[in-house]
């Protein structure tokens, strides 16, 4: 399961061991012995690095390049307030 998240500057990447600013967007990918699992390890990616895993791509939205996250539910504009 995947969630595009805002990082209130807590959040860490777990790939490049980056600390995600706020508000910086980041996505919580659950894997388990890492591939893309309904349950299991949160694995945070940065928007760097949900680009370089193939996550995300950009999308051209009003002349403006957007970062969009695949498999995106929904977007929370909210902080996530639901971290560990
Ligand atoms: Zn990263």
């Amino acid at each position: 399961m995947r969630r595009g998240c805002i990082s209130l500057g807590e959040v860490k990447c777990d790939i490049c061991q980056r600390t995600i600013p706020y508000p910086e967007r980041y996505l919580a990918v659950d894997e388990e012995d890492g591939v893309e699992a309904e349950k299991g390890n949160t694995v945070h990616y940065c928007t760097q690095c949900a680009l370089e895993n193939g996550y995300a791509y950009y999308k051209e939205m009003k002349g403006e390049m957007i970062l969009t996250f695949f498999s995106e539910p929904e977007i929370s504009e909210e902080p996530d307030t639901s971290q560990e």
